[in-house]
């Protein structure tokens, strides 16, 4: 056994070191500039707690999370590590403390809220001290590209400056390669080490189910619901309404359903909270106001009704199924019609003054999201991929979601029906290309009259009616395998709208056969192993 781990056994109490937790302890105490990344629960705190006992002198660590520090203070007294809190909902006693105990530099560890960074006499205070470490927990809020940015963290830099900069350490669970640059450069980190760990979540099955409708929702809800008799399940709806519309629509499912929102009164909302975390209430379908601070490990299944703004927003949603290691289900239920609803929060988020550039950002992130729910390779790589956990990615496609149980077969279409509705809209689409949505091209070709066609003249344009006679859903499924088979995109900066690609123009121009994905019967749920 080595030194660092004799260390932890008898400082901590834990047997060994979980994955990532030795390499960023090694070098830290090598005084390297670290960022890391993983997810909640891994144990990241130990990364600076235990180079704090080893380090001379102190180690700050900013954390926005007041509750969180105060925990953890309270954890590292009852092991004899010198900690104290520092933020505004102090005592003035215990603030008396604090800087006494500064002033003697008798601590190992300070934790401080972001907004004491600016208070001059506050680092007046701490000036003299020897800092030998700064750590910056949920580092992700330093950045736009982040979904928490805090104006307070771009002081950080300032801080470190002041503190004559010692080696830093930025920690979160939650940031994609943007967010990591941006980290390292605010920081302003010199060659640090970056790892990023953890992600995997093997006992996860990630689907994706494309509907074409509401309908087709509801009745794949319910296939679900009917699959999981037993275990928590968590559907998270996109809008207050959505999630009443969908609460009243399980009465009949087994179990009791009940729904959260930040529209319930705060009695309510902790009721239906504890009523959930007790078992009372089974099925729960809530807004992402609901997982905040939620602990319950056994949950089977989370649905997203309808798609999240984010891939992170996702995965951490996602993520609360199966926190106990057996086998959960996570599935999208995704109807491109849902997209304008994440459009329309990006609009209203433009409208927040002093949020330049927000809309564009919150417009990238959901432009991944979509490209996730339309993938075609392994769900959990994706996801992987994304964050850059290059470590587990490289162990390679995890057999369990959708896309590994029952991968994607190309076949090339043999003429008739289908192919010709497949021509029609890949014409229709090149002829309007990148003006419009799914629903609007469909109907422009059903020869719709509806007052959306007509107000846009869509009526007089070449194409219109040429699938008169077809069913909308029909249509929008064979647009949907168009895109699977990446003939077609849905694309836009304003709305999502459809564009042809450059197979699209040659499967038109008639030089490539039309190649794309085989049309499946609706696949019933099989009941899994609970
Ligand atoms: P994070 O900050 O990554 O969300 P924490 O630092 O709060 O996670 O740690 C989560 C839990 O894991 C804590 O209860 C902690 O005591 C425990 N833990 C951390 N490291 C280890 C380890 N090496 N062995 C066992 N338990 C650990
Ligand atoms: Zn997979």
């Amino acid at each position: 056994m080595n030194d660092l781990t004799q260390h932890l056994q008898h400082h901590f109490g834990f047997a060994g070191f979980r994955p990532g937790q030795e390499e960023v302890i090694r070098a830290v105490l090598a005084r390297r500039d670290v960022l890391t990344v993983m997810p909640t629960g891994q144990g990241k705190s130990l990364c600076y707690q235990l180079p704090a006992t080893l380090l001379p002198g102190l180690t700050v660590v900013v954390s926005p999370l007041i509750a969180l520090m105060q925990d953890q203070v309270e954890s590292l007294r009852k092991r004899d590590i010198a900690a104290v809190a520092f933020h505004s909902g102090l005592p003035d006693d215990e603030r008396e403390r604090v800087i006494q105990a500064l002033r003697l530099q008798r601590l190992k560890l300070l934790y401080l809220a972001p907004e004491r960074m600016q208070h001059e006499g506050f680092l007046r205070l701490l000036r003299p001290c020897l800092v030998s470490l700064l750590v910056v927990d949920e580092a992700h809020c330093i950045s736009q590209w982040g979904h928490n940015f805090r104006p307070d963290y771009m002081k950080l830099g300032h801080l470190r400056v002041e503190l004559h900069r010692p080696p830093c350490l930025a920690l979160t669970a939650t940031a994609t390669p943007r967010v990591q640059t941006d980290i390292c450069e605010r920081l302003s980190l010199q060659e640090p080490l970056r790892l990023i760990t953890g992600f995997r979540r093997p006992n996860l099955g990630l689907s994706v189910r494309r509907c074409v409708s509401r309908e087709e929702k509801f009745e794949a809800l319910h296939t679900l619901l009917r699959s999981t008799e037993s275990g928590s399940v968590i559907v998270y709806c996109a809008t207050r309404r959505a999630v009443e519309e969908v609460a009243a629509a399980l009465d009949r499912v087994p179990g009791r359903a009940a729904f959260y929102h930040a529209g319930l009164a705060d009695e309510e909302r902790s009721q239906v909270q504890d009523d959930f975390q007790r078992g009372a209430v089974r099925i729960l379908v809530a807004t992402n106001a609901f997982g905040m601070g939620i602990d319950k490990s056994d949950v089977r299944m989370v649905v997203h009704f309808d798609i999240p703004g984010s891939v992170e927003a996702y995965y951490q949603e996602a993520g609360r199924a199966g926190r106990d290691g057996r086998p959960a289900r996570c599935v999208i239920l995704f109807q491109e019609r849902d997209i304008g609803t994440q459009e329309f929060f990006i609009q209203q988020a433009a409208k927040e003054p002093g949020e330049q550039g927000q809309a564009e950002r919150m417009r990238a992130l959901l432009k991944d999201m979509v490209r996730y729910a339309s993938g075609m390779a392994c769900r959990q790589l994706d996801i992987l991929n994304y964050f850059g956990d290059t470590a587990e990615s490289a162990l390679g496609p995890c057999g369990q979601c959708d896309r590994c149980l029952d991968p994607p077969v190309l076949v090339e279409a043999k003429g008739g029906a289908e192919v010709e509705c497949a021509r029609a809209v890949l014409r229709g689409v090149s002829r309007l290309n990148g003006r419009f949505g799914v629903t609007t091209i469909v109907e422009m070709l059903r020869g719709s009259r509806a007052k959306a066609i007509l107000a846009r003249g869509l009526d007089r344009y070449p194409g219109y009616g040429d699938l008169r006679g077809w069913r909308q859903p029909a249509v929008t499924r064979i647009v949907r395998r168009l895109v699977a088979s990446d003939h077609l995109r849905i694309d836009g900066t304003e709305y999502p709208v459809v564009e042809i690609t450059a197979t699209g123009m040659q499967m038109l121009a008639g030089s490539v056969p039309l190649v794309w994905q085989e049309e499946r019967p609706v696949q019933k749920e099989q009941p899994r192993e609970q």
